[in-house]
């Protein structure tokens, strides 16, 4: 009873306990993922503001080209005397209404910088494409629209800014490329606001994967990739802002794991508690039990004698007044009566205490159950029922006589209790092999459908008001099953016509070949 009462605990207890825990590392799960959301939200926009003042720079780069070149002279001399006087501008192509290369004129003479110039940008200037409209919008405006050009040489990206100019030509300015590295840089955070205790690294990464500007004191290990990535905007997108860092730290989860520990206390200490009241009162019922027991078997010997002395009595007395008689008779039926009573609550005792056992030894079934016949005749009698005996189990066979007195005991009783309007009792025996059946037929009120199972249940009554004048304990049945059942049989209500109809069976091997003689039963 009671380990199966701490698995029980120990399954409530545990079960809150594991969903608990599972909803912690959910919710610890959730919370870091939360954490590491709303960590790449702020360096993703970090990375964007970066990302915005280099675009403002290559806006403000774009209108100081459009600036230096509206008004460029016509002729090559003054050309050249211009771009060395705008330090805006560094080498430019201009070609012709035609799309034809005009200056630095590709035939005229060249100076050695220009002749460098366009010997790298040869790919550009030779391609008539690259000067002339485009299909589309650009050809209705009749020019080139004013745009970035970007072309990869000497293992890095180049820029050219293109702008149709107002008497037809078109011009493209080469970007100085430490130029454009420049105003960018200046666009990023500065060094000087570089955090010292190493908690982040922003890089700026050229086109062919050079780190060109780097920013922040943490050193990422090696292999590690960075956390987050931006492009440039146009026309450097192939320029990427990267950002390294350690990962942010774990939420704290100190609060939750303490709530959890608080709650598994307080489940622990609730079920010890429940534990050691509800076995208290296990100890409490045993005790009760214990002391029934020892009461009954405190009665149990001068109730023997009461009833023993009485039967003297009957016997001695045998021609005195019927007044007197009926006395004795009383006493008698009585005192069978608190010792069938007694008798029950001691089997009963010792059924709940694993202790009952049978001893069958060798019995004639009809003589013992003509001895408890005997018992109930003056109290039936005395409440107008009749015996009908049809008794048929004449062999010899190991019976426990206790057993069997004490079920057919319990099923008259009932019926001098609840049948007696019947008139009649009808028991029968029957003796088929090694089996011996006993029925008990009344023809009272019988049991009700609904009842049928339960009755046989311990302390079980059909009714248990005090008003209906029927004493009784609720334990006759149950315990007349069970030793049926300890015997190798069982005892059944059976359906019937009328009335209540028990049988009660019993595994009885037969002491004598089938058929032997029967001999009177001494014992
Ligand atoms: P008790 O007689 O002490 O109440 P039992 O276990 O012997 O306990 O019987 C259980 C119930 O079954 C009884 O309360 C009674 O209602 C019903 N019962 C038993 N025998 C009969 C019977 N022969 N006729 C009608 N009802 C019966």
């Amino acid at each position: 009873m009671r380990p199966r009462l701490a698995l029980v605990l120990a399954v409530l207890v545990l079960s809150p306990l594991v969903a608990l825990a599972w909803l912690g590392v959910r919710l610890t799960d959730g919370e870091d993922r939360a954490v590491q959301v709303r960590f790449d939200g702020v360096i993703a926009a970090r990375l964007d503001e970066t990302a915005e003042a280099v675009k403002r720079v290559i806006a403000a780069l774009e209108g100081d080209l459009l600036a230096a070149t509206d008004d460029l002279p016509p002729d090559a001399p003054a050309l050249r005397s211009r771009l060395r006087a705008e330090r805006r501008l560094g080498h430019v192509l201009v070609f012709d209404g035609e799309a034809r290369l005009s200056f630095p004129p590709p035939d005229g003479p060249l100076s050695a910088d220009e002749r460098a110039f366009l010997e790298r940008t040869r790919g550009l200037w030779e391609n008539r494409d690259f000067a002339r409209p485009a299909a589309g919008d650009a050809a209705q405006d009749g020019g080139v629209v004013p745009g970035w050009y970007i072309w990869f040489w000497a293992g890095g990206l180049n820029l050219m800014y293109r702008r149709p100019l107002p008497d037809g030509r078109t011009v493209a300015v080469e970007v100085d490329r430490p130029r454009l590295l420049a105003a960018v840089i200046a666009a990023l955070p500065t060094t000087e606001r570089a955090p010292s205790t190493g908690t982040e690294r922003l890089t700026l990464v050229d086109s062919s994967g050079r780190v060109v500007y780097q920013w922040g004191a943490w050193e990422p290990p090696a292999g590690l990739s960075p956390r987050l990535e931006r492009a440039l905007p146009p026309p450097l997108e192939a320029w990427r802002l990267t950002w390294s860092g350690p990962p942010p730290p774990a939420p704290s989860m100190a609060g939750l794991y303490a709530g959890l520990a608080g709650v598994a206390l307080a489940l622990l200490g609730l079920a010890l508690w429940f534990y050691r009241a509800s076995t208290a009162e296990l100890r409490r019922a045993a005790r009760r039990v214990s002391f029934v027991n020892q009461v009954s078997h405190e009665l149990k010997t001068p109730l023997t004698n009461i009833r023993m002395y009485a039967e003297l009595l009957d016997d001695a007395l045998w021609d005195a007044d019927d007044r007197t008689r009926r006395h004795l008779g009383v006493i008698v039926d009585e005192s069978q009566r608190l010792s069938r009573l007694i008798g029950n609550i001691l089997t009963f005792a010792r059924h709940q205490r694993d202790r009952l056992t049978l001893r069958p030894t060798p019995h004639r079934p009809d003589a013992l159950v003509e001895g408890v016949l005997a018992q109930f005749e003056p109290a039936f009698a005395a409440k107008g029922i009749t015996i009908e005996a049809d008794l048929d189990a004449e062999h010899r066979a190991a019976l426990d006589a206790d057993a069997v007195g004490q079920i057919l005991a319990n099923l008259l009783g009932n019926v001098e209790k609840y049948a007696a309007d019947g008139g009649r009792v009808t028991v029968s025996t029957r003796q088929p092999g090694d089996t011996l059946r006993l029925t008990v037929a009344d023809a009272g009120p019988g049991v009700d459908k609904a009842h049928r199972a339960r009755i046989f249940e311990p302390f079980y009554r059909v009714s248990d008001r005090l008003s209906d004048g029927v004493a009784g304990t609720g334990i006759g049945l149950g315990i007349a099953r069970t030793l049926a059942r300890l015997h190798g049989g069982d005892l059944v209500l059976e359906p019937s016509a009328v009335g209540a109809r028990f049988t009660a069976t019993f595994a009885a091997p037969r002491a004598e070949p089938a058929g032997g003689a029967a001999r009177e039963e001494l014992s």
